[in-house]
């Protein structure tokens, strides 16, 4: 398959809208590289719905809230290349900084607790960064449609948050979490796991996966606890939190919801490598709402 490669915004901004003129629906996954299936599964998800599918790669310096987590962040674009070709999505647009950014820039979002809770409290003025890029890449790209991962579900509900507030029209989509046959949540910061933290890191999914089965059992306050110090206990993990939260509101949970979603979200250190991990419970335990 070929594709074609835009490391210029007057390009790709040419590109989509001679196809949107055309009456093509233009997809757009946008990441930050070192990819792997979780990034196909969005590719694949964009040409299951017939859209012309724009990749981005731009590792976006504004939302690293720890210099040395970007300064590691994994970067393997020839694989990213050919992975993207084998895909069959159409265009990579990989930018450089300064073309992101001919002046640094930094918008302030405020989505009250979707902003401040979780990985907005752990990791300060991250989701600032993400969505200003999030804001500029998708007003540069113009798409119809836009793939996000339940991966990064707090991240998804800020964007959709962003989008309605700022007026952009496309439509935000959500796609499931991709794990490894062992059940961890694939990520680009997985490559910087040694083997021995990988069979740490487990823990992580393991934990997750036995709360969904108990969520009839027990409360979700009585969960998180039990999550979080699992986690504290867990050979070569250090939890940062574990949470389980109304899936809309991101609001704490002592009793589950009657009309809403409740997801368990967690973050950890394996090491020195911080990794995020999520598992929405359904509707399940009513008698407790
Ligand atoms: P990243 O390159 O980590 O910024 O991720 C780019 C996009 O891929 C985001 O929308 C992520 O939520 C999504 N993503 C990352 N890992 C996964 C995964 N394991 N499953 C599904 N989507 C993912």
């Amino acid at each position: 398959m070929s594709i074609v490669v835009f490391e210029k915004i007057t390009d790709v901004r040419a590109w989509s809208e001679g196809l949107s003129a055309a009456g093509h629906a233009v997809g757009f996954v946008p990441t930050m590289g070192a990819l792997h299936a979780g990034h196909i599964s969005l590719i694949n998800r964009a040409k299951d719905s017939g859209d012309k599918v724009v990749v981005s790669i731009f590792v976006n310096p504004t939302q690293f809230n720890n210099s040395s987590d970007l300064a590691n962040y994994p970067r393997t674009y020839d694989q990213d290349l050919a992975l993207l070709k084998d895909s069959g999505c159409d265009v990579l647009f990989f930018p450089s900084v300064a073309e992101i950014y001919p002046k640094p820039e930094k918008r302030h979002w405020d989505f009250g607790l979707l902003s401040t809770t979780l990985e907005g409290y752990y990791r300060p003025g991250h989701f600032d960064g993400m969505l200003t890029v999030v804001q500029k890449l998708l007003e540069i790209v113009k798409p119809a449609h836009a793939y996000f991962g339940e991966k990064d579900f707090q991240q998804l509900s800020l964007i959709r948050s962003m989008v309605r507030q700022e007026k952009i029209p496309v439509e935000i989509v959500g796609c499931p979490i991709i794990r490894e046959s062992d059940g961890l949540a694939m990520s680009s910061r997985n490559m910087r796991l040694k083997p021995e933290q990988r069979d740490d890191a487990l823990a992580i999914n393991r934990v997750l996966f036995d709360i969904r089965e108990r969520t009839e059992a027990a409360l979700p306050r009585e969960l998180a606890k039990e999550g979080f110090n699992r986690l504290k206990d867990s050979k070569g993990v250090v939890p940062e939190y574990f949470e389980i939260v109304n899936a809309r509101t991101f609001e704490p949970l002592e009793y589950w919801p009657s009309d809403d979603d409740a997801v368990a979200l967690v973050a950890a250190y394996v090491g020195e490598i911080r990794l995020i991990d999520n598992m929405v419970l359904k509707k399940m335990a009513l008698s407790y709402s």
